[in-house]
């Protein structure tokens, strides 16, 4: 393996010759893609380097301070499905599915909970039906994010209702532009959409479209629900990025759209110590820094995006890791999110109040930060579910007691 400084040299070489601010999106994608930089914690069958979390965050820093755009690394593609793809598919999959998530042409949906099986995943009860060399899909998936600009959908479903419910799950790619989808977004209390309900009514997807074996797709999901706690919890520079697939509408546009912003639309920064900073710089302008519940309130926030910060270093040395820090940082960004708001909510006083443009300050971001702040509890598992699993898995704790394990899913009572 390199050295992060060696790292840091090369990739800061390669980009000296090839960031081009007149470049498309689509240019400067299919440029990165295939050097590996894309997704460096892909194996290199899979068109990564096969590094760790620590050398990633180099090339992540690097990118992001040298502002230029990075990968198309805010879709669910390249943050879930690829890295389950490189784990669990055979090389034809790979080479078939992972190219187009790099280059940031296909877009990614995970479709996963149903209306009565969240936290309860393996309860879903959305079915496919084996139909000489393709399954029939039917169900109902919901809280989709991105599914209405999703080309391809991590689905899973019910293979086999015969065994017992973890064991009857296959996981499949599965095209979301065919007869028999239909995708509805609902709107949340941000104002805007950014999930979705999914009908599936006699859709179609091949039997080569199935990861990771026949009724072996709950180990599949699982790898995607780590994946996607380990990426929801880690802290650190990132790059600007931009959503990724035609519908997206970014392919075309130029790159220097999406460089060189450290602050988001409403003026400001994105989750971090860029914000507690932000907030301070408010909090001291309008004189509420000598409010001393707020100063204890700042001092909190603090302490917990220190204690993040720490907890990825910690996650990064393989001989510190316990194989609890996918969860333990997915629930220190639901905490560290809800106090943004408290704090956020507290600098502004009444003005919090007021909703978008109409907020003086910021222009509504803390207002959206607030009304999205119970999201990251819930999304990738909940805050108890992550705790269950601490419990369970990590401290050995005995396991929630029922019937599940060993009934054929057919014979379980129903939601
Ligand atoms: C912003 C957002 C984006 C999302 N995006 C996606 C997506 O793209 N794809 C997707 O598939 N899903 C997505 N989800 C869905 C998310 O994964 C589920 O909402 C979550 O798993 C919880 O499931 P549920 O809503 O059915 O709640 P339930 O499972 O019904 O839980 C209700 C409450 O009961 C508690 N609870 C349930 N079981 C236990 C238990 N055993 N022990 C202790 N407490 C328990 C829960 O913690 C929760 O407080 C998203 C959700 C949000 C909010």
């Amino acid at each position: 393996m390199p050295s992060a400084e060696e790292v840091r040299a090369e990739l800061e070489s390669w980009l000296d010759e090839n960031w081009d601010e007149s470049l498309t999106v689509e240019q400067w994608w299919e440029r990165l893609a295939p050097t590996g930089y894309a997704h460096p914690t892909l194996p290199g069958n899979a068109g990564g380097k096969g590094w760790g979390r620590d050398l990633a965050a180099v090339v992540n820093t690097t990118m992001a301070e040298r502002e230029v755009m990075g990968p198309p690394s805010s879709g669910l593609g390249w943050m879930l499905a690829a890295p389950t793809i490189g784990a669990h598919a055979t090389q034809e999959q790979i080479d078939q599915f992972i190219p187009p998530i790099l280059t940031g042409q296909v877009g990614w949906c995970q479709l996963f909970s149903e209306p009565g099986a969240g936290s309860d995943l393996a309860g879903l009860a959305c079915k496919a039906e084996k139909d000489g060399d393709e399954w029939v899909i039917s169900g109902q998936k919901v809280w989709t994010s991105g599914g209405q600009v999703a080309d391809w959908g991590m689905l899973i479903a019910r293979t086999d209702p015969d065994a017992p419910k973890h064991k009857g799950i296959s996981y499949f790619a599965f095209e979301m532009d065919q007869p028999g989808v239909t995708v509805r977004p609902l709107t949340e209390m941000t104002g805007r959409a950014l999930f979705n309900e999914v009908f599936i009514d006699e859709a179609r997807v091949l039997d080569a479209n199935m990861i990771g074996g026949l009724n072996n797709g709950w180990a599949v999901a699982n790898s995607t629900l780590m994946f996607e706690r380990a990426s929801l919890g880690s802290a650190g520079k990132k790059p600007q990025t931009a959503t990724p697939g035609k519908k997206g509408k970014a392919l075309q546009r130029p790159v220097a759209d999406f460089a060189k912003k450290e602050r988001s639309e409403g003026g400001v920064p994105s989750l971090g110590p860029g914000l507690w900073q932000h907030y301070v710089e408010l909090a001291t302008k309008s004189g509420r820094i000598t409010d001393p519940v707020l100063r204890q309130e700042l001092i909190k926030l603090y302490s917990l995006i220190e204690i993040n910060r720490l907890g990825t270093l910690r996650a990064k040395d393989p001989n510190q890791r316990t194989g609890a820090e996918p969860n333990i940082g997915k629930l220190h960004m639901s905490e560290m999110f809800r106090q943004f708001r408290e704090v956020g909510l507290t600098v502004l006083g009444a003005d919090g109040m007021l909703w978008g443009k109409s907020e003086p300050t910021t222009g509504g971001s803390v207002g959206e930060l607030a009304t999205f702040s119970p999201g990251p509890s819930i999304y990738g598992g909940t805050d108890e579910i992550q705790r269950n699993i601490l419990g369970e898995r990590i401290l050995g704790l005995p396991r929630e007691p029922g019937p599940d394990k060993g009934t054929p899913f057919k014979d379980l009572p129903k939601n």
